[in-house]
């Protein structure tokens, strides 16, 4: 189940699945770290939302990190997005206390 809120390094980002109308039909998630919120696509189906999530949270990882404004941010959230979602489905129990 997608959050309604995350914790990401120092912030409480807001999560909402919304239908993103004002956005290019193939822009399907947004990162807003002003506003600190996650916007996500209404979707088919849970995975297709937790992938898109994880891209999201690949964005927001780089802007704690202090990679905001760099110019590969779109290429790493690609790139991760998919190995991130497996990981946290593999591994989520080690880092729960
Ligand atoms: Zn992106």
């Amino acid at each position: 189940m997608i959050p309604k809120t995350v914790k990401i390094g120092p912030y409480e980002y807001t999560v909402e699945i919304v239908p993103l109308l004002d956005a290019p039909p193939h822009i399907v998630g947004q990162h807003d770290p002003l506003a600190q919120v996650i916007r996500l696509k209404e979707g088919p189906n849970e995975g297709y939302l937790r992938s898109i999530f994880c891209h999201e949270i690949v964005h927001a990882l780089l802007e704690v990190a202090g990679m905001g404004n760099d110019e590969r941010n779109e290429e790493i959230a690609t790139r991760l997005e998919s190995p991130l979602y497996q990981f946290l489905l593999d591994n989520t129990n080690y880092f729960s206390e």
